[in-house]
Formats: C-alpha cells, structure tokens, sequence
C-alpha cells in the first residue's frame, strides 16, 4: 500500500504491477504529511543520466537528496560529485578504479567495489529511491535488492526491465514498491495513466524521433559510420543508447518495457514516430480519447517527475513556446527498413529468454559496431540470426537470465567472428 500524501489517497497493486486507487482512502494532505525530500541512491552517478540526476537535485534541494553515488570507473567525475554531495557511501564496480578513488576520497567516505558492491551499496544506503542509471545486466541485482528492501525504484537502464520485466515487476508487487519509470517514454505514459485502471487503455504510443537515419534508404544503412550513427537529432545521450536510437533498437527494448511496466499486450504497444521528440508519448483510451505528455527533450524532467511523484514541483527548466514550435510531425516507422521493431516485438511477445538475448545480442553487435568492426546493418542481423538460434525458456529465475545472456553474448561474438 502506498499513501498519496497530497491527494489523500491509497494505491495497491495489481499481479501486473499497475497501480490501483482508492479514492478517499486517507485524510488530507499537506498538513498532515509535509513535503517529502527523498534520498536517493544514484546507480551510474557519472553518465548522461547520473549527471542529469546531480542538476535535477541541484534545482529541486528541499525536495531531493543524493545520498549515494555509483560508477564503473571514472573516479576523477566521482569524487567531484562526492565533493559536492558529501555523500558517505560510493561504490566503484572496477576494482583498479576502486583503489584510486581510496586514495583520493576522505577515510570517511566507504566505497564498495566490485559488481557485489552495487549491491552492498543499496542494503547499507538509506535510501528512499535508487535510480538504475547503469547501462547493461549490472543494474539488475541491485534493483532486486533495493525492492527487497521496500525501496522505490527509479528505472532508466531499460535492460531491466526487458531482460527480467517478469521477475522485476511480481517482486515490486509482493513488496509494494513503487517502479518508476525514467525514460522519457515510460515516463510520459506513466503522466498519463496516473492510476487508471489498464482495462481503460487501448493502445500505447510510444513516440520515436526516428534518429539520424529515418530518411535514409536501406543502401544508405550499409555505408553508415560511427560518427553518423552518434549524431542524434534531438537527444544528448550516452554511445550506447544513441547507436540504439539510430538502429530503433531502442524503441523496440522499449516497447518491452512498456509492456511489463504498464501490464499491456506486446500488440497494443505501438511506436509512432515524432521528430522533434516534444510529445514523449500517449496513451489511447477505449473510449478514443488521447492523452500525451509534453516537454523539452530533457532527461531532467522525468528525472524530476520520479523522485518528487506524486507532487508536481516548480523548477528551473524551460517552458514550451507553442508559438516557436509552430507544427508537430508524426509518421509511421518503416519496419521495413528497421526491423528492429518486428525483432522486438517476436521477443515481447515470446517472452521467457527471448528479450534477454536479444537485448545481449544487441549489446554485443553495438560494441563491435562502435569499434569500428562491423557494419551497422549487422547490427539488427546479428541480433535476428542469435534469436533464431536460442530455446527459449518460460518464466526463467535470475540464474537462468543471466545464462541466456552469456549464451547469446558468446552466440554474437560467434556470429560477427
Ligand atoms: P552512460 O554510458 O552515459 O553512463 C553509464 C553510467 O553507468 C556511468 O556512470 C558508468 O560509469 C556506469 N556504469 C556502467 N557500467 C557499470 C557497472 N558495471 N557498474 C557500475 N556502474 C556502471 O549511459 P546513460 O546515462 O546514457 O544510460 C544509462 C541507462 O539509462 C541505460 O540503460 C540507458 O538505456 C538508459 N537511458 C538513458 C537515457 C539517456 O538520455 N541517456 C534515456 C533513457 C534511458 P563510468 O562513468 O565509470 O563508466
């Protein structure tokens, strides 16, 4: 059960991990729970989002607090943000990293080290929220941890949630924890359905900028380089997801994650694509009606939204001109160009192992691309060729994730060889 302080009202969850409300559960509001200033453990402090986590806390002090950082490696970033946060626990997964940040942070500050630490980190924290901000599988077993703990968790790194959306969000519910999205996407629907009930939803829609290439042809593909493919559009991100944003490999781990987060069908998530990335994404009611979220493309919003959720907070981020953007622009993808989508949705729907391979197969063939090794038309072959090749297992534990992701890492390697 978890209270709304400002509105006077409770939530469960459903098996899906929805929320359900019950209106007039509870007294009012401010009076009785003043404003909330949560701390936050912040997993990835040093990446796009890690640093857009230390603005928002900066623009919003009396609402957030960071009481813990996590990197891999870059320890100089680190101790800056130790610096300025004062916090007393950091955890450095590289274990060379971890010596020199010893050597440079005060005997005061602990530092954990090693995947293990990640999640020595959340039990020690005291937090009230930790932000997965880490790219990749390393994000999971701190994220099981903190919901066994009854802390909420803020969900950036979507390979979480697509690898273990099953395990992730039937944890959430034994525990009554809050799963809050980050990405923009996720986030913007999470605006819209507010606590509205899942059968009231058609459709999903996910908006997609389309990334560099969503005029190109499917010869153009074959040529792209690295520095071409790192060009987004509309949105600073890290290596990673910006090569996913130009293969729509990342609308497709999305879709995924929509589908475990919000409890709808893999075939009632649809991408609509939308280039100057202003609508985050919408929701379809049954009854026709659409509502969608608009903002700057800036990770500092859903950042914001998550942490101070239910509340909404005045900041220092700028508002829309409608008059400036003029018009907004929707088409559809062209899977036939992409198939990233149609891989994405094979997986969703499958279920078991399947998203884990292909989110490992991808992750491995967007490596080998931004080494210079491959093409990025590999990319998606790669990961089709590797999904072809999986048994899928239903309802896999974490051990068994983790395996299907070793297998379908060395299954890529194989193949790009
Ligand atoms: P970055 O590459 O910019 O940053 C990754 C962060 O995670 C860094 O702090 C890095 O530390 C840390 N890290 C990586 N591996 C480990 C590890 N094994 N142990 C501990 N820390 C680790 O990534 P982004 O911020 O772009 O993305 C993070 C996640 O958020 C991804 O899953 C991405 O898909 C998702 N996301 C990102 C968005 C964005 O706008 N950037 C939008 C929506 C979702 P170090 O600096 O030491 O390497």
């Amino acid at each position: 059960m978890t209270s709304h302080p400002q509105q006077g009202l409770e939530t469960t969850r459903s098996s899906s991990g929805a929320l359900n409300v019950n209106v007039g559960a509870a007294s009012t509001a401010r009076d009785v729970h003043p404003v909330r200033r949560r701390k936050v453990l912040v997993l990835g402090s040093t990446g796009s989002i890690g640093t857009s986590a230390m603005k928002v806390a900066r623009d919003i002090p009396d609402r957030m607090e960071i009481v813990g950082l996590a990197a891999q490696r870059s320890v100089d970033a680190l101790v800056a943000q130790v610096v300025e946060t004062k916090v007393k626990q950091v955890c450095v997964t590289d274990e060379d990293a971890a010596k020199r940040a010893r050597e440079l942070l005060p005997p005061d500050v602990r530092i954990f080290s090693g995947n293990a630490g990640l999640v020595e980190i959340v039990r020690e924290s005291e937090a009230d929220i930790v932000l997965v901000a880490i790219v990749g599988i390393a994000g999971l077993a701190p994220s099981l941890e903190a919901i066994e703990r009854g802390m909420d968790l803020a969900v950036a790194s979507k390979e979480i949630l697509v690898m273990a959306g099953e395990a992730v969000m039937s944890s959430a519910a034994r525990k009554n924890v809050n799963v809050l999205p980050v990405d923009s996407e996720h986030n913007a629907i999470f605006q819209c359905l507010e606590q509205r009930d899942p059968a009231h939803i058609r459709r999903l829609l996910l908006t997609a900028s389309g990334g560099p290439f969503r005029k190109a042809n499917a010869a153009d593909l074959e040529s792209v380089t690295v520095a071409q493919a790192l060009k987004h559009p509309t949105w600073s991100m890290g290596r990673k997801i910006t090569i996913d944003s130009a293969t729509l490999f990342n609308k497709g781990l999305e879709m995924i994650e929509a589908h475990w987060l919000f409890g709808v069908p893999m075939k009632r998530v649809e991408v609509v694509v939308h280039p100057q990335s202003i609508v985050h994404s919408m929701v379809e009611f049954v009854d026709n009606s659409v509502l969608a979220q608009l903002s700057h493309s800036d990770m500092c919003f859903p950042i914001q939204y998550a942490v101070t959720w239910p509340d909404r907070v005045t900041n220092n981020l700028p508002p829309l001109d409608f008059a400036k953007l003029a018009s907004l622009h929707f088409e559809a993808p062209r899977e036939d160009v992409f198939p990233a989508l149609r891989l994405a949705r094979e997986a969703g729907d499958a279920g078991g192992t399947l998203p884990a391979v292909l989110n490992a197969a991808n992750e491995v063939a967007v490596e080998a691309f931004l080494a210079g090794r491959v093409k990025f038309t590999a990319i998606w072959q790669t990961v089709e060729r590797v999904m072809q090749a999986h048994d899928i297992l239903a309802h896999p534990v974490l051990d068994q994730l983790v395996e299907a992701d070793a297998w379908a890492r060395r299954a890529a390697i194989n193949h790009l060889a």
